[in-house]
């Protein structure tokens, strides 16, 4: 018996079962979020589902189901196994680095925390930053919430090794927050960011170099979700870091009337560019002629 009969998962329902331009599809929670994994060829959700053993974020209820889902899983799935062997590969040589000022190795996993960037480090952050993003592929196409919280698992490490982290990692975390209703942690990452250049620099490598493995390092305010991110937030100066934020705030003519519109509106636009299908002038809106 299927336990979720009343609201089966759909497979690849972000793109194929959403009229995206007709229906508010983010009422506060994420109802594609799936808490258990499900085959994701008939979408069956029962005891004894088995793991894709090449990439661990597949599942399904017989060896026949995971053939017929074989073409759709191929590419992915190599990808994943791929970029995790690189990245492990990586991993064992910056945790082995030869320092030679002091004539020792050292693990840069733990010496170089919120500081990481360098020619030594390179290859492992962007191994990593590509699995990260294949397992947000995987886990937005299927929703499984044990493949977004892997993915945000190596976003949220990227950038705790990094303090300073380019905007191109900064952007992702916050969607991923939202697609598992953690809305306050997104608020208030995206508060941290947008007013990063009135932080204290010394403080927050502090805080970064002090940190564990997995260690979430935003100040979180309950029920911040409900302030308006534009009031929380100072003018913005470099509008080019902004703008993954703000969305179409960049070019000035978009605004949004609270946060969860303006979530609503950023997973939209999101959602939209991934699909390269909707017309920009509908994901356009002002504070007097909200979309919500
Ligand atoms: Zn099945
Ligand atoms: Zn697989």
């Amino acid at each position: 018996m299927n336990q979720h009969d009343e609201n089966p998962p759909q497979a690849n329902a972000r793109h194929e079962e959403i009229d995206w331009l007709k229906t508010p599809y983010y009422d506060g929670k994420d109802t594609l979020l799936k808490q258990q994994p499900y085959c994701y060829a008939c979408k069956d959700q029962i005891a004894g589902l088995k793991r894709c053993s090449r990439c661990n974020v597949a599942w399904y209820c017989s060896a026949e189901c995971q053939k017929k889902h074989f073409e759709i899983h191929r590419e992915v799935c190599k990808q994943v196994a791929k970029d995790r062997k690189n990245m492990e590969q990586e991993a064992v040589v910056i945790r082995n680095w030869y320092n030679e000022d002091t004539n020792a190795f050292e693990n840069l996993l733990e010496t170089r925390v919120g500081d990481f960037p360098s020619p030594d480090t390179h290859d492992y952050l962007e191994a990593r930053h590509c699995l990260a993003d294949d397992l947000w592929d995987v886990a937005y196409d299927f929703g499984v919430k044990e493949v977004w919280e892997k993915s945000r698992f190596h976003y949220q490490e990227l950038l705790r090794l990094d303090a300073k982290s380019p905007v191109l990692l900064r952007y992702r975390l916050p969607y991923i927050l939202l697609y598992l209703n953690r809305d306050d942690e997104a608020f208030s990452y995206i508060r941290y960011w947008l007013n990063f250049d009135k932080l204290d620099e010394e403080e927050i490598l502090t805080r970064h170099r002090q940190s564990r493995e997995g260690e979430w390092l935003y100040p979180i305010e309950p029920n911040c979700r409900f302030l308006d991110i534009f009031q929380e937030c100072p003018p913005i100066k470099n509008q080019r870091e902004a703008a993954p934020f703000y969305g179409d705030r960049y070019h000035q003519d978009a605004y949004c009337c609270s946060p969860r519109c303006y979530f609503t509106c950023t997973r939209f636009r999101f959602d939209s560019n991934r699909r390269h299908q909707a017309p920009t002038s509908t994901i356009h809106h002002s504070r007097n002629a909200c979309w919500y």
